[in-house]
């Protein structure tokens, strides 16, 4: 989720790349689900089976990844029993930058908010310190050359071959500043003291260009005593002030559908189940690199290429369930 403070040359609002913005995560998420079902080829290796066709028996002793597990797929049964329920106008499944940033502007627009994140509140902590930013004012400040973000684009593209999603990745390109900017609005002098930037001041013999593909030093570095776990909890500070409620400890489970739109959520708490009535869910659960069977699944050709003692892993602890729930309501 991004977020753009000043209508961009396009003249979008805030608001409206807000919406556009979760359209094009929804588009996004459906490229990998429905529209490419994978073919896999089943490789019967001398001690190991990487998948295994309907019916057929492995060859080997020790399968790592079935490719075809579709048991993700599955729905799990309704709940009825609630220990509590909500109403309000948009949840926020998942509190990492995505839902951070969409619990802000959410709230920030005046919307009554419910955040629901799985980690425990005490424990809380964002993934990773550093940030890739298109001239945001520190940067600036700090002497770091401007990009120019067609440029930029140009080149994230050139990199990448052309298979992201150009839309997605030039929004990046012109509102990373404004959106860099809000994000890091909260920060004090102090804060600022303690982030660094990767390749900048440049070294003698630094490279800004290898064979036609450039470098830029533009990263927000937080490893000091500000840390990005800090920065999103003066993000989330400013969502509770416009009344956002944070629900930590609680797993969402899956949407409620009513006429083939999202009407709610089901989450799992300590006290038991959790019923929330909603307009819109935002599901900002992050990715599914703990869960191996999904990653085998969407990525067969990577768990076929796997030799023995090797194994699908990440060190993201999301296990998929936010891609699940929107396959389970329909998301393509
Ligand atoms: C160890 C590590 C270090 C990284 N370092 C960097 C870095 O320095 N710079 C960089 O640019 N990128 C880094 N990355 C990648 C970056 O962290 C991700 O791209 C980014 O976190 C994705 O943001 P997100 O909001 O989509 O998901 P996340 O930040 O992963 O947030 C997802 C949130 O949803 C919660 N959640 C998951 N499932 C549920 C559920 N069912 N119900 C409720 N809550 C749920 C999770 O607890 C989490 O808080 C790193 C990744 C890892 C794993």
């Amino acid at each position: 989720m991004s977020h753009m403070e000043e209508a961009p040359a396009k003249g979008l609002s805030r608001r409206a790349f807000l919406s556009l913005g979760a359209a094009a995560a929804a588009v996004a998420a459906g490229s990998s689900l429905a529209g490419c079902a994978p073919t896999p080829r089943f490789i019967e290796g001398n001690s190991m089976t990487y998948g295994e066709a309907e019916g057929q028996a492995s060859a080997g002793t020790n399968v790592i990844h079935n490719v075809k597990d579709t048991s993700w797929m599955t729905q799990p049964t309704e709940v009825t029993d609630f220990a509590a329920e909500y109403d309000c106008d948009a949840v926020v499944c998942g509190l990492g930058f995505a839902g951070t940033t969409a619990s802000r502007e959410l709230a920030e627009q005046g919307k009554k908010v419910i955040v629901i994140e799985k980690q425990p509140e005490d424990t809380y902590a964002a993934t990773g310190n550093e940030f890739a930013s298109l001239n945001a004012a520190i940067l600036k400040k700090r002497g770091v050359p401007a990009i120019d973000p067609v440029e930029f684009y140009q080149n994230f593209m050139k990199i990448t071959s052309n298979m992201p999603n150009p839309s997605l990745v030039m929004k990046f390109a012109q509102n990373s500043e404004a959106n860099s900017n809000w994000y890091l609005e909260p920060l004090s002098e102090e804060d600022f003291a303690t982030m660094t930037t990767a390749f900048f001041p440049p070294t003698e013999h630094q490279m800004s260009e290898l064979s036609g593909i450039k470098f830029w030093p533009s990263v927000c570095s937080f490893y000091g005593g500000c840390n990005q776990t800090k920065i999103v909890g003066m993000n989330h500070d400013i969502a509770k002030q416009h009344g956002a409620e944070f629900l930590y400890g609680t797993t969402g489970e899956y949407l409620i559908m009513e006429d083939g739109k999202v009407a709610g959520i089901v989450a799992k708490s300590d006290a038991g189940y959790i019923k929330v009535n909603c307009r819109a869910v935002v599901l900002s659960c992050g990715g599914m690199g703990g869960n191996p069977e999904m990653m085998a699944y969407f990525m067969p050709d990577m768990a076929q290429a796997l030799v023995e003692g090797e194994q699908l892993s990440s060190m993201s602890a999301n296990d998929g369930r936010g891609v699940q729930m929107a396959y389970w309501a329909g998301a393509h």
